[in-house]
């Protein structure tokens, strides 16, 4: 991409006693770019972001946004728009006057906050609701405000920390939509999420942590190509948790275990044959299995490979 990035993250380390939650992240973001954070839990990404508004210092590396370092330099800190996960909004006071307080808190006022407020509610589709209390709103909607205040004083970078955790699908659908205007109008956004067909709807580019490091990072189509390059995803699920033997087997062939012991996975090309072959392989070695897919390759099967983790679901989140 050519224009500069609005966010660049150097060799980013933090340590927490024993434990390295961040060790050396490189990451950045563009202008109208929506970058999408994944990773198991203890991942490192809540840390991350919290670097990256300098909430939290680093042990090592950089953070810079629009060149500056926000936790030195106050002033790039207007730059930055953060949504974070719990709601924080007045319930008790109108959408549009909680708007209007988080914009004063923001440094707006006079024309720049009315202007700023009633483009959020048209933006936002809440123009209908703006004199109703925060705790009328459904889920979806009090998530609409909750963006609509990180985003209303414009920022040039707009982290946000699962930003649809809890909501019902079509209402997901209205939060993305808003995202992507924002991204249509030049903002980068940085969102965190455990919902991987999220990350696939939303993300020009896909950030993927485990252990403190960045494990892959690209395009959704690029990554899936590099690690499937046209073949097809394998999903095995045992019986039972595997003895050592079947654990030789199952290697043997070529399969990668995950976190949940029963469930393996694997590629293999579009031909039959190979699956034809590894049937009667773990049938020939009285591998207990319970259930054996072939699937088209997707984030999950990207997720599995790079984390060796099963994807955390939206009920176990
Ligand atoms: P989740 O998906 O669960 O939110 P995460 O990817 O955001 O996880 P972090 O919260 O950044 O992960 O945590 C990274 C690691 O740092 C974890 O091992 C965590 O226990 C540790 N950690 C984070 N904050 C602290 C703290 N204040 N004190 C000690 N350890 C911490």
């Amino acid at each position: 991409m050519e224009t500069p990035p609005v966010l660049e993250v150097r060799g980013a380390r933090r340590r927490y006693g024993e434990r390295e939650a961040l060790a050396g992240v490189d990451l950045e973001a563009h202008p109208g770019e929506i970058v999408v954070l994944l990773g198991p839990n203890g991942a490192g990404k809540t840390t991350l972001v919290r670097a990256i508004c300098g909430q939290s210092r680093l042990d090592g590396g950089s953070v810079r946004v629009l060149g500056q370092d926000p936790a030195r330099d106050r002033g790039v800190r207007h730059a930055i728009g953060l949504v974070p996960q719990d709601i924080a909004l007045y319930e008790t006071l109108p959408v549009a006057t909680n708007l209007e307080v988080f914009g004063r808190l923001a440094g707006l006022s006079g024309a720049t906050l009315r202007t700023a407020v009633a483009d959020a509610l048209t933006g936002f589709s809440l123009a209908d609701r703006a004199r109703d209390p925060v705790r009328d709103l459904s889920g979806g909607m009090q998530r609409r405000v909750n963006i609509a205040v990180g985003a209303l004083h414009r920022p040039r970078l707009l982290l946000l920390d699962e930003p649809t955790v809890g909501i019902d699908p079509v209402a997901r659908q209205s939060v993305h939509q808003v995202l992507r205007g924002l991204a249509q109008r030049g903002m980068a956004l940085l969102l965190t999420t455990h919902d991987l067909a999220e990350a696939e709807q939303l993300a020009d580019r896909v950030v993927v942590m485990a252990e403190g490091r960045v494990r892959a990072s690209g395009a959704v189509p690029d990554l899936i190509n590099r690690l499937f390059g046209g073949r097809q995803e394998i999903n095995l699920l045992l019986a039972r948790p595997p003895d050592e033997s079947t654990r030789t087997v199952l290697e043997g062939a070529g399969l990668i275990p995950t976190v949940q012991p029963e469930f393996w996975v694997g590629a293999v090309t579009d031909d039959p044959e190979p699956l034809a072959e590894l049937r009667a392989r773990l049938k020939g070695a009285a591998v207990p299995v319970a259930e054996l897919r072939v699937v088209a390759p997707g984030l999950h099967g990207v997720f599995l490979r790079v984390t060796g983790r099963v994807p955390v679901t939206r009920e176990a989140a």
